[in-house]
């Protein structure tokens, strides 16, 4: 699973605390105090959910997952009940989520806005910053040139190595189709998986360049091979594509004695 950084996720502004304040729903205690909504709620108690009641998306997960012990299984649903911090005599919730929900917590001494109530920053302050991320990436956008790389915006030169999309430019629609090119230099590739991402969503039908679903195997004479016979991993973007599972051939690893790279390697 990859994750990712997300700066326009709202996090809790809290002075002297450590950015990152967080617990899962299973490591919740009673007493905790919890942001739901932007707003503090300590918590009552964290409830197991007979396995009988569990709702089905859970129950389609976790027969996905190999149908593991419901009892401690990872992701099983449970029932926090909360009451509000700042109205104590306000109706406790009942709220259901996974045991591996992630929730910020917060210390005794917490700042609220006077005005909305919330931990900060509080919505209209965290809707602007949003608004002002935006606004200046769109500035940056409008300032690459064509030709130019969209991940570092420097010229690309002859001896230098690029991919360009086929189809419109999702980042610069207005420089007409194909003409979104990126190198493929490390510093860039990471921009390139991003585009590759979205120009795969952007239209029905469409196979990533980077990144394959299937098995890819490196066989002991450092050749590859792929188990998917549509794979994109071919010519230059042969190392440059992302595969969904990867395993490499070696006089170890005893699952591979049958393939033919090992033949006459002693076990
Ligand atoms: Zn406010
Ligand atoms: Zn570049
Ligand atoms: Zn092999
Ligand atoms: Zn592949």
């Amino acid at each position: 699973m990859h994750f990712r950084y997300d700066p326009d996720a709202w996090r809790p502004e809290i002075p002297g605390a450590p950015s990152r304040q967080q617990a899962s729903t299973g490591k919740l205690e009673p007493g905790d105090l919890v942001v739901f909504q932007r707003k503090p709620y300590r918590v009552v108690e964290v409830r197991e959910r007979a396995h009988a009641n569990w709702p089905d998306v859970y129950r389609d997960a976790w027969v996905k997952q190999g149908m593991p012990d419901a009892d401690t299984w990872y992701c099983r649903p449970r029932v926090v009940v909360l009451r509000s911090e700042e109205d104590p005599t306000a109706k406790t919730l009942n709220l259901q989520g996974p045991n591996d929900h992630y929730w910020h917590t917060l210390p005794e001494h917490y700042p609220i806005c006077r005005l909305c109530k919330e931990i900060p920053p509080c919505a209209h302050v965290h809707n602007e910053r949003i608004m002002d991320r935006a606004t200046e990436k769109m500035a940056e956008d409008m300032a690459i040139l064509p030709g130019s790389c969209h991940a570092c915006k420097e010229p690309i030169t002859k001896r230098q190595k690029s991919f360009t999309f086929p189809g419109a430019n999702l980042i610069r629609p207005d420089l007409g189709d194909a003409s979104a090119v990126f190198h493929t230099r490390s510093k860039c590739f990471d921009a390139i998986k991003a585009y590759d991402r979205r120009w795969g969503k952007a239209e029905e039908g469409r196979t990533q360049f980077f990144y394959c679903e299937g098995t890819q195997t490196q066989h002991h004479d450092d050749s590859l091979e792929c188990s998917n016979p549509a794979c994109t991993a071919v010519g230059d973007r042969e190392d440059l594509v992302e595969h969904k599972l990867w395993v490499r051939h070696h006089p170890r690893m005893r699952e591979a004695k049958g393939c033919w790279c090992l033949a006459g390697v002693l076990f």
